[in-house]
């Protein structure tokens, strides 16, 4: 088998499995590579901009796709899922569904890479919060295409004149949500912030914070500029309550540094929901053999690797919260012993 083209399959068209998939091509390996969504990109397609350079999102995935397409050997299918895998000894074979014509393909794989991304903390469970029930209160990723429409020049009309963030909502919580912190949300969080006040100076914005972790390359000088140069005020509390008030919200909390109790009225309340994993990444772990944690993330199985099985590997935030760059080193890493796996088949 030595030196014999294999083939990789690759679910999630996101930073991650694109970036598996353009390593294992470039090696010159055949892969099959299958987003469910109708393009290819992931998250980055509904990113405003990134920390930790204010880079557009974009920029970098047309990079990746124009490298993709000069590589024929990468197949790619979209509008797909897998809807079978049976193990066969060298490794998958499997079922290709289309979504929109319910056509079929069978393939086979001798390696998987699962690249599946994550999902996020159902913020209703923080009834106090309001959201599902008041229609300024949203998810970080929401806001997400509010910030893109302004960037834009779109709806600046109707922007708000006061944003309030509140992070780690479904993070570090024991009783309504997860144990673990999801690592990315203080940073994406700040550059939402940031970036608000850039389009609208005049606007205010508070950020309430447990406590902020900015472990990066240039992260904390990230968060540092957006406190002091874009003068976003950071409130050390967790807010107790978001309430109605006068077609506006109030957010009801504690400055825990300064002892004080604190109110301030906003049009619009941005929640950090934490990062959890897919449903549907627990059902392809099943099918593909591969390790999970306790909460579903999936999990290396020699507790270093990108290995989650014996021929079956992952990448991004199926395994856990991270940021795009550790996004595509781990496509990178996950690429890497896929190769490996084949030279020695
Ligand atoms: C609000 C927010 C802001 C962020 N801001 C930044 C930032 O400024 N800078 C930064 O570095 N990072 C940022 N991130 C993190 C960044 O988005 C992630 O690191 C990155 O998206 C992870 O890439 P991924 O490929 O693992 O997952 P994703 O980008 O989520 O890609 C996963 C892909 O898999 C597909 N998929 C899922 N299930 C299946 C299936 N069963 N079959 C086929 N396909 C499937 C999905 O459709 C998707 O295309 C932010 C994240 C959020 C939520
Ligand atoms: S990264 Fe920040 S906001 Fe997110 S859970 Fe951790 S401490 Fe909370």
């Amino acid at each position: 088998m030595k030196g014999k083209a294999r083939k990789a399959l690759v679910v999630g068209g996101g930073m991650a499995g694109l970036e598996a998939a353009l390593k294992i091509g470039q090696a010159g390996h055949e892969v099959i590579l299958v987003e469910k969504e109708a393009n290819l990109g992931g998250t980055a397609l509904l990113l405003s901009s990134t920390f930790p350079k204010w880079q557009d999102p974009l920029e970098k995935l047309n990079l990746k796709l124009e490298q993709l397409k000069k590589l024929p050997a990468v197949e790619v299918y979209t509008n797909t899922e897998i809807s079978s895998c049976t193990p066969n000894g060298s490794g998958y074979s499997l079922t290709l569904r289309n979504n929109l014509t319910g056509e079929e393909t069978g393939v086979e794989a001798q390696a998987a890479v699962l690249a599946t991304g994550f999902d996020y903390f159902d913020a209703r469970k923080y009834g106090e919060y309001g959201y599902g029930t008041y229609p300024g209160v949203m998810i970080s990723i929401e806001f997400e295409e509010m910030l893109r429409e302004w960037k834009k020049g779109l709806k600046r009309e109707k922007a708000p004149g006061a944003v309030a963030f509140i992070k780690c909502v479904g993070s570090r919580d024991r009783i309504k949500g997860y144990p673990y912190c999801s690592k990315i949300c203080c940073m994406y969080t700040a550059r939402q912030a940031g970036m608000f006040k850039e389009l609208f100076p005049q606007a205010s914005c508070y950020v309430f914070y447990m406590d902020y972790r900015a472990a990066g390359k240039d992260y904390e000088e990230f968060v540092r500029s957006v406190m002091e140069e874009k003068e976003v005020r950071y409130v050390r509390g967790r807010p107790a309550k978001v309430l109605p008030y006068g077609g506006k919200l109030m957010v009801r909390s504690e400055d825990t540094l300064m002892g004080v109790p604190i109110e301030v009225e906003v049009d619009l309340v941005v929640l950090a929901a934490a990062a959890v994993p897919k449903k549907e990444t627990l059902e392809l772990a099943k099918s593909f053999a591969a390790a999970t944690n306790q909460h579903g993330f999936l999990e290396p199985v020699d507790g270093f690797t990108a290995k989650a099985g014996t021929r079956v590997f992952f990448a991004g935030g199926c395994g856990f919260p991270t940021d795009s760059a550790g996004a595509q080193q781990q496509g990178a890493a996950a690429a890497a012993e896929v190769i490996a796996l084949f030279n020695q088949d």
